[in-house]
């Protein structure tokens, strides 16, 4: 089953219900359509020699094929769907203008609403089986005493509006059922997108600063790395550190500390923001950071920056032992491009830096192969 939908919607990438189901339509029909003219084209020339509906057959058929292609080729759903209704418009009418009531021949003209509203939409779709049954029933009004011998009275003309109108009805009300619960399909699936987005964003977001936190910083590590490699550039990592942070809390509160966070923190994006850059929460009030440059001694320079920066911003704090503000310790580690590294790696080199850091006075940044 699932071979023959991928043959009838031709492969055409899967855009949405509707569309899809249009295709899995139009070229199930015009196939059948295609075999069905080719088989009548043979019976009206070699059986019952009546060339007029042979040749229709055969320009149907054409048709057919050529819809096939549009929908192929151009992939444009709406272009084959009138196209293939218009032949099947044409041929039915013609069909009925030749044959009359004849041998049940106007039971042929069923599958023109059924088709022009489920392939075209309900709109287009109905012009389509208004305009057909308008000029189908004058002809048969017109026939009234002529088809069939004389036998095709009013009564079968009535009949033949009744059931073609409660058809029409029918196949409308269908399809404006299946195009509302598309839409609404539609919009649950937008929410939901937007959910999935939203709960995504929360689950890498630190919710106090609103910086990425460190399962994203985990995420981001290796692809980082991974392009850094493929520039064949530094890739530098730092972890910063609030000094003093414990007796900050307990001299000023918890949260007057909070604040403190979001200051520091914003601090640190604004200083370090290009594409490439990334700053995370790593927890508590400890902070991290990862450049990618081609001069990693600017890059050095561009972060032992913070330090200066944060402490030039004066937020008190009369209980730490390096400074009367809020100041910071900064491990920071590079690899080269080349060189075999991984994440822990990575991670202990900027650590051991910051102990480093902190060894040696605090407020101060250190580089990890300087570090002793
Ligand atoms: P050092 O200079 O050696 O880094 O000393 P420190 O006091 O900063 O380091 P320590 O690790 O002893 O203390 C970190 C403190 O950070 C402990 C805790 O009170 C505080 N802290 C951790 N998370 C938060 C937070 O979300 N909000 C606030 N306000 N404080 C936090
Ligand atoms: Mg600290
Ligand atoms: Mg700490």
């Amino acid at each position: 089953m699932n071979k023959l939908l991928k043959i009838l919607s031709l492969d055409i990438e899967y855009i949405d219900n509707i569309s899809f189901r249009r295709v899995l339509l139009i070229s199930s029909i015009s196939i059948l359509t295609m075999l069905i003219f080719i088989f009548f084209f043979f019976v009206n020339l070699l059986a019952m020699q009546n060339y007029s509906i042979a040749v229709l057959d055969l320009l149907a058929a054409a048709i057919s094929i050529s819809v096939l292609f549009i929908l192929k080729h151009e992939q444009n759903i709406p272009k084959a769907a009138q196209l293939v209704t218009f032949n099947l418009f044409l041929f039915f009418l013609i069909f009925i203008y030749i044959n009359g009531s004849s041998h049940f021949s106007l039971i042929w003209t069923i599958f023109l609403p059924i088709f022009a509203i489920l392939a075209n939409g309900k709109k287009i779709g109905f012009y389509f089986a208004l305009v057909f049954y308008l000029l189908l029933f004058t002809l048969a009004f017109l026939n009234v005493g002529i088809w069939e011998k004389g036998e095709w009275q009013y009564i079968d003309l009535m009949r033949l509006i009744a059931t073609s109108s409660i058809l029409t009805f029918t196949i409308y009300m269908n399809e404006q059922a299946l195009e509302e619960s598309d839409k609404k399909l539609e919009l649950v699936r937008k929410q939901e997108k937007k959910y999935i987005s939203d709960l995504h964003n929360k689950a890498i977001t630190d919710e106090l600063t609103n910086m990425y936190n460190r399962r994203y910083f985990y995420d981001m590590i290796p692809k980082l790395t991974a392009l850094a490699k493929r520039k064949q550039q530094y890739i530098t990592f730092f972890i910063l550190d609030i000094d003093y942070f414990k007796n900050y809390n307990d001299y000023y509160g918890h949260m007057q500390g909070d604040n403190v966070l979001i200051e520091v923190s914003t601090l640190i994006k604004k200083h370090i923001q290009r594409d490439d850059d990334f700053v995370f929460r790593l927890g508590g009030e400890e902070f991290a950071g990862v450049i990618i440059s081609d001069d990693k001694e600017k890059t050095h320079e561009h972060i032992m920056q913070l330090c200066k920066l944060i402490e030039s911003q004066k937020i008190e704090h009369i209980e730490s032992l390096v400074s009367e503000y809020i100041t910071v310790s900064i491990g920071i580690a590079t690899v080269t491009p080349t060189q075999e590294y991984d994440l822990d790696k990575l991670y202990n080199f900027a650590d051991q830096a910051l102990y480093c850091a902190k060894n040696n006075g605090r407020n101060r940044s250190d580089l990890s192969f300087r570090c002793s």
